[in-house]
C-alpha cells in the first residue's frame, strides 16, 4: 500500500492512538493509522474503564494536576462523541472510592493520600476521609469488615468499549483511514517524509505519532526517542447483570452502565503473558465479596486479562524526536482517563508541530540519569 497525502500517521489504533487520531482529524489533519490484527495485545479492550483521578502521582505532582485536567475535560468529550456518533459512552463522574478492609489498610491509604498531597508544586484536590459510618451513608451495602475509605469526587466510569467504538467510528466519520493487520516493522526516513514499512508495504507521512502501546518500546529507537516500558498484567471478574446497587466506582469494583459488576484488577509482572487465572481472580473476588457480601450471590459471566503498557516509573512519556523532529512518541498506563488530554491537547499540540513546555515532565529524558562515577 502507497498512499501519499498523509499528513500524520500513527502506529497503533488503540486507546491513545484513537483519541489522538481523533483530535489531529478535527483540527483538519490527514491522518492514517496503522495498527496489527485482532490478535494483537491490546489494553484498550481489556481495562476497567474508570476515570480515576485520586492517588495518582506520588513521585510526579504534574501527572496528578494532568489527570484531573482530564476528568474535567471528560464530559465534553463524551459529548462530543455523542454529537459525532449517537453513541452514548455513559460516562458518569459521581466521585469515586477506595474502600479499605482494615484500620491499617485504611491509614496506609490516608497516609499514602497526605504524602501525594504535601508534594512540592502540588496542586491539591478534593477528598475526603470517611470512616465506616460515613462510608455505609454512600454505600448501604457494604460488609462489616470495611472499615473506612477515602472518596474523591473527581473520580468517574465510563463504558470503555463504548469509549473505544465511538472513536473508531467518528474516525471514520471525519475520513480517518484505520489500516488493521498492518504491522510497522521498520520506520526511516527519506526525502523530509517518514517512510513506515512491513510486509504489506509502505506508507509516507509527514509527521508520526507512536502509539503503539508495549510495541513502542522496539519502535522509538528508529526515530531517535525512548519508550522504556513493559507488559503488566491485570485480570478482571465480571457477574452476570444485578440491579443497581453501587452508585460510585471504587477502584476495584464498580457496576457498568448494563448491570454486570466488574472486580478488578490485579498487577502482575509476568511479560508478554495474558491468560486469566483462578489463584488470582479467587483473591480479587474474595476482597470484593468481603466488601460487598450480596456480590457471593451473583455468578461469574467471564474472567479475563489484559496487558497494561507500563513504563519504568509508571507515569506517562510524551515526547518529539530531538534527531527526527515530527516524531511524536505518546504512551500512558491510563489511556482511559487521559483520553480527553490526548483528543484535546495532545493532539492540537502534535498537529502544531510542537509540545507544550508544560509536557516537559513527561519526557523520557527523564529517565536519562547520569550513571555515578
Ligand atoms: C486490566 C487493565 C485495567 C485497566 N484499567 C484502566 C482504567 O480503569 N482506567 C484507565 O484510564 N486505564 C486503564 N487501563 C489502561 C488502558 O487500558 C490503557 O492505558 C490504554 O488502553 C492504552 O492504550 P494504548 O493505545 O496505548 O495501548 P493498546 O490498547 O495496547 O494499543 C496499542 C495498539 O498498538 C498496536 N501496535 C503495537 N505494535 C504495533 C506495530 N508495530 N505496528 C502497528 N500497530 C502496532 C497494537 O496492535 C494495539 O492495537 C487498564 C489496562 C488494563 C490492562
Amino acid at each position: 500500500m502507497i498512499r501519499e497525502g498523509t499528513e500524520v500517521a500513527i502506529v497503533g489504533g488503540g486507546l491513545v492512538g484513537a483519541a489522538i487520531a481523533w483530535g489531529l482529524a478535527r483540527v483538519g489533519k490527514r491522518v492514517t493509522i496503522l495498527d496489527e490484527g485482532d490478535d494483537a495485545f491490546r489494553a484498550s479492550r481489556g481495562n476497567f474503564a474508570l476515570v480515576w483521578v485520586q492517588s495518582k502521582g506520588l513521585g510526579m505532582a504534574a501527572y496528578a494536576a494532568w489527570s484531573v485536567r482530564s476528568s474535567d475535560a471528560w464530559a465534553s468529550l463524551a459529548s462530543a462523541l455523542k454529537d459525532e456518533t449517537s453513541i452514548d459512552v455513559a460516562h458518569q463522574r459521581p466521585g469515586g472510592l477506595m474502600l479499605s478492609l482494615s484500620e491499617d489498610e485504611q491509614e496506609r491509604r490516608v497516609a499514602q493520600m497526605r504524602r501525594l498531597h504535601n508534594q512540592p508544586e502540588m496542586i491539591p484536590y478534593p477528598y475526603e476521609v470517611l470512616d465506616q459510618a460515613q462510608t455505609k451513608k454512600l454505600l448501604p451495602d457494604i460488609g462489616p469488615q470495611v472499615a473506612g475509605s477515602i472518596y474523591c469526587p473527581l473520580d468517574g466510569h465510563v463504558n470503555s468499549l463504548k469509549l473505544f467504538r465511538a472513536l473508531h467510528a467518528a474516525l471514520a466519520a471525519r475520513g480517518v483511514l484505520y489500516r488493521p493487520n498492518r504491522p510497522v516493522e521498520t520506520i526511516a526516513s527519506r526525502d523530509g517524509r517518514f517512510v513506515l514499512s512491513g510486509s504489506w508495504g509502505e506508507l509516507r507521512a509527514e509527521k508520526i505519532v507512536l502509539a503503539a502501546g508495549n510495541g513502542n518500546a522496539r519502535l522509538a529507537p528508529q526515530v531517535g526517542l525512548h519508550a522504556p516500558v513493559r507488559p503488566q498484567r491485570g485480570q478482571i471478574i465480571v457477574t452476570e447483570k444485578a440491579k443497581p446497587f453501587l452508585n460510585y466506582p471504587l477502584v476495584t469494583v464498580r457496576q457498568t452502565d448494563e448491570g454486570g459488576v466488574m472486580i478488578g484488577d490485579s498487577l502482575e509482572e509476568v511479560g508478554f503473558e495474558n491468560v486469566a487465572t483462578t489463584p488470582i481472580t479467587a483473591t480479587m473476588a474474595d476482597r470484593a465479596v468481603r466488601m460487598f457480601p450480596m456480590l457471593a450471590g451473583l455468578n461469574v459471566v467471564r474472567t479475563w486479562s489484559a496487558l497494561r503498557v507500563m513504563s519504568q516509573d509508571g507515569f506517562p512519556i510524551y515526547d518529539q524526536s530531538e534527531t527526527h523532529p515530527g516524531a511524536f512518541l505518546a504512551t500512558c498506563h491510563s489511556g482511559v482517563t487521559l483520553a480527553a488530554n490526548h483528543a484535546f491537547d495532545i493532539a492540537p499540540q502534535i498537529a502544531a508541530g510542537r509540545l507544550d513546555d508544560a509536557l516537559l515532565p513527561f519526557s523520557a529524558r527523564r529517565f536519562h540519569v547520569p550513571q555515578a562515577a
